[in-house]
């Protein structure tokens, strides 16, 4: 990998520099430079062919100084261990800034899931958890959905983990079915958090939602959701796009029907009514509200310069490069950086986590509502460590979450 497009890389230098800003002692900084552990295992799966195929699979134990590891698992093809490291230092970051009593982790498995069938899928999931059986558990390692993985996989988790433990665990993993002790709202959680961050900053940055161009790299089970409930806040989503490709239109994209086209095609592209666009082009549309909602390094040092929104609302993780964080901020872009953006998951997950341990469940309106002071509160902080310490908004965001999870390693005497 491209040491600059190294996520790992980007993350540890964005820490460094939180790291000399907090004065941090250097036993503390060495240790949260590095995960605590990264246990890898080569999966075995029986395919429908009667074949048997090996897939490489690792689990990112991070930091745990906040409490058990937590974090989603990812299937993808081409899975690196540095992008999960990266991942779950941000996942630490991301428990920490909104005060989850969760550390950080991750997990990926190198597969491609669009290859496989249905049951093949089920296989891998239930091989993952029995290789990884002592890695995870509720006072562990907590397992939830990402990219390419969904509700269906994590209720095979829930299963396999229960069929070894021999009893009931649902908070062994969140993000799962509700008929399987899921959480309401968990499913939009990530989405509804962005929402309300881009409340905020559109309130900061003097724009106003309604009849704002809005653009969504991605969409999948964040970028559609943020792109469907900025709509009902009166916004124009002019541009949407997949792994495929994007589509776009000036007048807006009618965005539910963009999402039963997609299930029916499998992709947004040839929706009709819209222009062909290319993810490149995409992200240099002339818009308001972008939203990065697919995969890291999307803004760089060479189409920063070309971004032409008044606020970048990162839904997906490491989607800028640290150099393109710097020309966004040269331009006066309102950043809202990924660790802070999308912590609405972990956040729901945090309360899908606490209702399976008392088997008590909230309603919807409830969750939400619950969420929102809790992005306002981590929105805030970050704004008024931004405006006091004249740091950008990612710096603010680490000097936050970093002083926290530090903090709570002094106390433990690390
Ligand atoms: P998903 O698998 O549901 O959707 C991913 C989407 O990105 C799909 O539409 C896919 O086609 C598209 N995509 C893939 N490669 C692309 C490319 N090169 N260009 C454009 N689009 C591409 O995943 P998701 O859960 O929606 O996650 C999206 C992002 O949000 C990821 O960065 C993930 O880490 C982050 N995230 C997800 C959650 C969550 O709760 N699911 C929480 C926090 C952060």
């Amino acid at each position: 990998m491209n040491e600059e497009l190294n996520p790992f890389k980007i993350a540890q230098a964005q820490f460094d520099s939180a790291a000399q800003i907090l004065e941090l002692d250097d036993s503390i900084k060495k240790l949260l430079r590095e995960p605590a552990k990264v246990h890898k295992k080569t999966l075995k799966v029986k395919m429908d062919d009667g074949s048997e195929k090996k897939f490489k699979a690792f689990i990112v134990h991070y930091n745990d100084s906040r409490g058990p590891f937590k974090g989603g698992i990812r299937y993808h093809p081409k899975e690196t261990v540095d992008t999960i490291k990266a991942l779950a230092i941000l996942m630490t970051l991301k428990s920490s800034i909104v005060n989850a009593p969760f550390g950080g982790g991750k997990s990926g498995v190198i597969c491609d899931v669009k290859k496989m069938s249905h049951k093949e899928i089920e296989r891998l999931t239930r091989s993952f958890v029995r290789e990884f059986y002592d890695f995870i558990g509720p006072e562990i390692y907590i397992p939830a959905p990402d990219v390419y993985t969904n509700k269906q996989i994590m209720a095979w988790v829930l299963d396999e983990y229960e069929k070894i433990a021999g009893k009931h665990i649902p908070s062994v993993v969140t993000g799962k079915p509700i008929e399987l002790g899921g959480s309401e709202g968990r499913e939009d959680a990530t989405a509804q958090g962005v929402i309300y961050n881009i409340i905020y900053a559109a309130e900061k940055a003097g724009v106003k939602i309604k009849n704002s161009k809005v653009v969504v790299q991605g969409y999948g089970n964040v970028g559609y959701y943020i792109a469907s409930k900025i709509h009902k806040l009166g916004a124009s989503v002019i541009g949407v796009s997949d792994s495929k490709g994007g589509i776009f239109n000036k007048k807006g994209l009618d965005v539910e029907k963009v999402f039963e086209f997609k299930k029916d095609n499998k992709t947004v592209v040839g929706f009709p009514g819209s222009k062909e666009i290319s993810n490149k082009d995409l992200l240099e549309l002339d818009c308001d509200i972008l939203v990065p909602a697919a995969l890291e390094n999307q803004i760089t040092e060479k189409n920063a310069n070309n971004i032409k929104a008044k606020i970048v609302a990162e839904a997906a993780n490491c989607p800028t490069t640290n150099e393109a964080n710097d020309i966004l901020c040269n331009k006066d872009i309102f950043i809202i950086p990924d660790f802070l953006c999308n912590s609405g998951g972990v956040v729901v997950s945090y309360f899908e986590w606490v209702q399976s341990m008392y088997g008590y469940y909230w309603p919807k309106d409830e969750i939400f509502d619950k969420l929102n002071k809790i992005m306002a509160k981590a929105f805030n902080e970050v704004y008024d460590m931004h405006e006091n310490k004249k740091v950008d908004m990612r710096t603010a965001a680490y000097l936050v979450a970093v002083k926290r999870v530090a903090d709570t390693m002094k106390l433990r005497g690390y």
